[in-house]
């Protein structure tokens, strides 16, 4: 039997994703300034982040008499900041971290160059920046800088923001900052550190979240800066609100928060997809639990798309809330129909061909006893190339169920996301391609229904659904109307939607 090379390591945390069949959130930021071994709180933090990336993990740190110290690593955080050696490296009262998810076409390339945070020495001192999103110019961006003589380390998209600071005339990092951003477009939360100050930034129109945290402390308080409000939780840190879009903070030890807005207002887009996936369901983003949202979604696809069924089973974890509310709404029983392994981690040993050949199956399980001779509503949250949920309805099927219904907790995601989301191009998603009627057929089910861009307004609050004018969410994976022009694939061919379309 066939054995794979020694050198090839066997990745469980791929088998749902191995061929692209799952989005991903490509990183998350977290930052602490006013607390001593700030770098043990921002481990702690990223830990509390990795399902926003789990390739690669850094940290940087000041103190006032150690200077600047980083440590960046590929894995888990777990696996690498949690030795007390290397927390010893990064002593001091300020640090910043981000966890990174390498993009389709360099997963597996990273080198340990991309992984953040970067570190820029300028003649006011260093600063270092984290970022969460992606820019849509940094190509061009990179040519010209390039031209004019900047020398790149990364192909990292931070590092462009790093030598437009380094070409600023003005006096301090922050409006360095400011001026490097009002070049950039795209989408980023930032999270920056110079030697006294913690800068958090949002882009003009919020697409990744962004809050402050606070933990009151005997003296001052230290202050928290985090993608999700989930990690503030972990460390003890009050939440205090999110960073509005367009917003800069800049905080310090002894000034607290200070904030300004460096850009013109424009309606925010916040990334609506954050509500149905990427965001883990303790976190709160706008105001809302993430859970309560998911459980809504699931009532408005009860709603919208009807069944007779004997069960609602989860396609585990994602679709589990919104599995909870189509149960409720629709008076059909829950169950845990298929069992997810919780403890396949990023374990590496060298299968046979027939370990890799259960693909799937290595992950989720179907829980027989339930599933026999029933009709299965399989709920989950998005349909990205098909491969998976195929699988899954294979398994089911194989399990005894006389019928297999889907239901979809996002709509369609037929176009590719631009703005740090880790997305196929656009030709390999089904809904590309396909219409729903030929998707269920793809997929082999009984029927197959996603739940409407309006549905999924309401459910996150907008109880007049979208409104087409003005959407109140970035939802271009949806709808392919894109809130800021992805100049730099435009560049290489990817056409927009016709306006009439
Ligand atoms: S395109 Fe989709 S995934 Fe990307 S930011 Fe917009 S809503 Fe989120």
């Amino acid at each position: 039997m066939a054995q794979l090379p020694p050198s090839h390591p066997f990745d469980f945390d791929a088998v749902r994703d191995d061929d692209g069949d799952t989005l991903h959130e490509e990183c998350g930021v977290f930052g602490v300034v006013g607390i001593a071994e700030a770098a043990n709180f921002v481990a702690l933090g990223l830990h509390a982040l990795q399902h926003r990336g789990q390739e690669a993990g850094g940290i940087v740190a000041h103190d006032p008499a150690e200077g600047f110290n980083s440590v960046r690593r590929f894995g888990y955080v777990r696996d690498n900041f949690t030795k007390a050696s290397l927390m010893e490296t990064l002593p001091g009262p300020l640090a910043i971290g981000h966890v990174r998810y390498s993009t389709a076409g360099s997963k597996g390339n990273t080198a340990i160059r991309d992984v953040q945070p970067f570190f820029g020495e300028f003649s006011m001192g260093g600063a270092a920046i984290a970022h969460n999103g992606n820019l849509t110019n940094a190509n061009a961006l990179r040519r010209e800088l390039i031209d004019r003589g900047s020398i790149f380390q990364s192909s990292s998209d931070s590092e462009c923001i790093i030598h437009l600071m380094a070409r600023s005339l003005q006096r301090d990092v922050p409006e360095r900052m400011k001026d490097a951003l009002r070049r950039v477009e795209g989408a980023y939360s930032i999270v920056a550190m110079t030697r006294t100050k913690l800068i958090g930034v949002r882009d003009p129109l919020g697409v990744r979240p962004l809050v402050l945290g606070r933990i009151d402390t005997d003296a001052r308080p230290a202050w928290v800066l985090s993608s999700e409000t989930c990690a503030l939780d972990i460390i003890g840190a009050a939440f205090v609100r999110e960073i509005d879009p367009g917003e800069m903070v800049v905080i310090t030890e002894e000034g607290g928060v200070q904030s300004s807005r460096p850009f013109e207002q424009r309606r925010a887009r916040f990334c609506i997809f954050e509500h149905v996936y990427f965001s883990r369901p303790d976190s709160i983003l706008g105001g809302r639990s993430v859970y309560e949202t998911r459980r809504q979604i699931g009532v408005e696809l009860a709603r919208e798309a009807p069944v007779e069924a004997d069960l609602v089973c989860p396609v585990p974890d994602s679709g589990t809330p919104a599995a909870i509310g189509y149960s409720q709404e629709a008076g059909i029983p829950y169950a845990m129909g298929i069992i997810r392994n919780q403890y396949m981690g990023r374990t590496f040993i060298e299968p046979t061909e027939q370990i890799r050949n259960m693909g799937v199956r290595l992950k989720l399980n179907v829980n027989r006893a339930l599933i026999q001779g029933k009709r299965v509503i399989l709920v989950d949250d998005s349909v990205v190339r098909g491969t998976t949920s195929r699988k899954i309805k294979e398994m089911i099927l194989d399990a005894g169920a006389k019928e297999v219904h889907f239901r979809i907790a996002s709509p369609p995601t037929a176009w590719p996301c631009f703005y740090g989301v880790d997305t196929p191009e656009k030709d390999k998603l089904l809904a590309a391609t396909m219409s729903e009627d030929e998707m269920r057929d793809h997929l082999g089910v009984d029927s197959l229904r996603f739940i409407s861009l309006d549905g999924l307004y309401r459910a996150v609050g907008e109880a007049g659904g979208r409104d087409p004018e003005q959407p109140q969410y970035c939802d271009a994976c949806f709808s392919g109307e894109y809130p800021v022009a992805p100049s730099d694939m435009m560049e290489r061919g990817f056409e927009l939607k016709p306006a009439a379309e």
